[in-house]
C-alpha cells in the first residue's frame, strides 16, 4: 500500500494512520445510489421471518416468552448522562438523549442477538422446508421437537468470530441441534469461550487478529458440504437481520411520543467493527424512517476499518495494518482491521459521517454510564457517546437541532461477568477522576 500516495489523495488519511481522533463528514451522503440490491421488502421478509419463529424462541429460550420470543431492547432516556458528558467534555447538546439498550438484548446480551441469530434462524427454516418438516403456516414451536435436533445434528454451522457474534450463533444453532464451530480471534474474551464450550460449542482459538480467524473458519467450513458458515464479512442475512432493529424502533418512538422529521432530526451515533451491525441498522432506519434520520458511525483510533475503508473507496480491499496502526483496542468488539465487503459500500450514500476515539474516552464513558444511570455495558457499547460529542459542531450546521433526538446505540454488556464489569469501572473512575 502507497501510504505517501493516499494520504496526497485523500489528506485525513495521514490523521487516521498517526491514530488521531478525526470526525470525517461523507462527502456522498444523501446521493442517490444502487444499494447492492437490498429493499425495503427484503426487512420486511426478514420482520416476517423473526415473528415466525417468535413461538420457537419462547419455548426454546424461555427468558423471551414475556414478548412472545420477539428480541427487542428498550430505549432509556438519559437525562442524568447527558449532564455529566456535556459538562465534563465542555459543550452543549440541544435536544434529547437516549440509550438504545441492546445490552440488554435477550441470548447474547448485545446487538449480535439481532444479525446471529436471524441468520441461524433462516438457516434452519430452509433446511426444515427444504426436508418436508414444516411450512410457512405451521406453529414454529416444532422447531424444538427431536424430529427437527436429529435433522440439524446432520449439519453444522460455523462463524468466525471477535466474541460477541460467537455467542448470539453459537448458543441459538447449539439448541437447534447444529454442530456448531466458532473461530475466535485472540482479542476474544477468555469468558465468552469459556460460556460456549459449556453450551457444546467447538470453539477454535487463533493467535492472530480477526481477518485471520475469519479466513481461516471459512476455509475449513468449505471442505464440508454439510457446514454453512454465517460471513461476518459480507453477509446479506445478518445485514438484514440487524435492519429489522429499525421497524421496531419506528414503533417504540411513536409510542414515546418522539417525533422524526425536518423540525424533529434523528441522530443515531453507532460503534462499528467490521461495519456490519450499524450498516443494518442504519440501512433500516433510511428505509423505514427516512431522510430526516442521520447515521453516524464510531471507531476507535487503533482500528478504524470502516472509516479507512470508506475514505479511500477501497472498502474491504484495505486493512488499518497497510497503513501501520496496530489494532489494538480496549474496545474488543470492534477490533476488526479490514472492513465488511458489504459496509462501505451500501453506506456509501447513507452515512452521516464516522467518529474516531482515544480508548480512554470509553473507558470513561463505561463509569460514567454506571455511575449516573446505573446501567452496565461493556466499554465498546459506549463508543456512540465519542461520535455524539465530535458530530455537535458539524450537525450545528446543518440541522435545526433545538428538537433534536439523539440515541447512543449500546450494543453489548449484559453478559458480561461482574469481575471483568470491576475492571472496567475501575480504569474508567480513575480517568474520570484525573
Ligand atoms: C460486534 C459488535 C459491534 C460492532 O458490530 P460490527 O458488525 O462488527 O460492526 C459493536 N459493539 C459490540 C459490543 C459488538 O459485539
Amino acid at each position: 500500500m502507497d501510504i505517501a500516495a493516499l494520504t496526497e489523495t485523500y489528506p485525513i488519511v495521514a490523521d487516521i494512520a498517526a491514530a488521531k481522533e478525526v470526525m470525517w463528514v461523507n462527502p456522498d451522503y444523501g446521493q442517490e445510489s444502487d444499494l447492492m440490491g437490498l429493499t425495503q421488502a427484503d426487512l420486511f421478509d426478514a420482520a416476517a421471518r423473526f415473528d415466525r419463529f417468535g413461538a420457537y424462541m419462547a419455548v426454546a429460550f424461555p427468558e423471551t416468552a414475556v414478548t412472545g420470543g420477539i428480541l427487542e431492547s428498550p430505549l432509556h432516556k438519559l437525562d442524568q448522562m447527558k449532564s455529566a458528558i456535556t459538562e465534563r467534555e465542555h459543550y452543549v447538546l440541544p435536544g434529547d438523549l437516549y440509550l438504545k439498550a441492546d445490552n440488554e438484548l435477550p441470548i447474547s446480551g448485545s446487538i449480535k442477538s439481532r444479525g446471529g441469530i436471524y441468520e441461524v434462524l433462516k438457516f434452519a427454516e430452509s433446511v426444515a422446508i427444504k426436508h418436508g418438516l414444516i411450512t410457512y403456516m405451521d406453529d414454529y414451536a416444532h422447531f424444538n421437537d427431536p424430529e427437527f435436533h436429529d435433522l440439524f445434528s446432520q449439519y453444522g454451522i460455523a462463524v468466525g468470530s471477535t466474541g460477541n457474534l460467537g455467542l448470539s450463533i453459537g448458543i441459538v444453532a447449539a439448541k437447534l441441534g447444529f454442530k456448531t464451530t466458532v473461530h475466535m480471534s485472540s482479542d476474544a474474551k477468555a469468558w465468552k469461550k469459556n460460556l460456549l464450550r459449556e453450551k457444546g460449542v467447538n470453539v477454535v482459538e487463533y493467535a492472530g487478529n480477526f481477518t485471520e480467524a475469519i479466513t481461516a473458519g471459512r476455509e475449513q467450513a468449505a471442505l464440508d458440504p454439510t457446514v454453512y458458515f454465517i460471513d461476518d464479512e459480507g453477509s446479506r442475512d445478518l445485514f438484514l437481520g440487524y435492519g429489522v432493529a429499525a421497524i421496531r424502533l419506528q414503533k417504540q418512538l411513536k409510542d414515546m411520543g418522539i417525533k422524526v422529521d425536518a423540525e424533529h432530526p434523528l441522530f443515531v451515533y453507532l460503534p462499528a467493527g467490521v461495519g456490519g451491525s450499524p450498516s443494518g441498522v442504519t440501512f433500516g432506519l433510511k428505509q423505514i424512517l427516512g431522510p430526516n434520520a442521520h447515521a453516524i458511525f464510531a471507531e476507535p483510533t487503533h482500528i478504524p476499518s470502516v472509516l479507512l475503508g470508506m475514505v479511500t473507496g477501497l472498502n474491504d480491499q484495505i486493512s488499518v495494518y497497510d497503513i501501520g496502526l496496530d489494532g489494538v483496542t480496549e474496545a474488543d468488539g470492534l477490533a476488526v482491521g479490514r472492513p465488511s465487503r458489504l459496509a462501505g459500500r451500501v453506506m456509501k450514500t447513507l452515512l452521516q459521517g464516522i467518529a474516531t476515539f482515544d480508548d480512554s474516552r470509553v473507558m470513561a464513558y463505561t463509569a460514567q454510564l454506571r455511575d449516573t444511570e446505573g446501567y452496565k455495558v461493556e466499554p465498546s457499547a459506549t463508543a456512540g457517546f465519542a461520535a455524539l460529542q465530535q458530530a455537535q459542531p458539524y450537525l450545528g450546521t446543518q440541522y435545526p437541532m433545538q428538537n433534536a433526538t439523539h440515541i447512543v446505540w449500546s450494543t453489548g454488556g449484559m453478559l458480561v461477568p461482574e469481575s471483568e464489569h470491576e475492571r472496567n469501572y475501575a480504569i474508567g473512575e480513575a480517568l474520570l477522576n484525573q
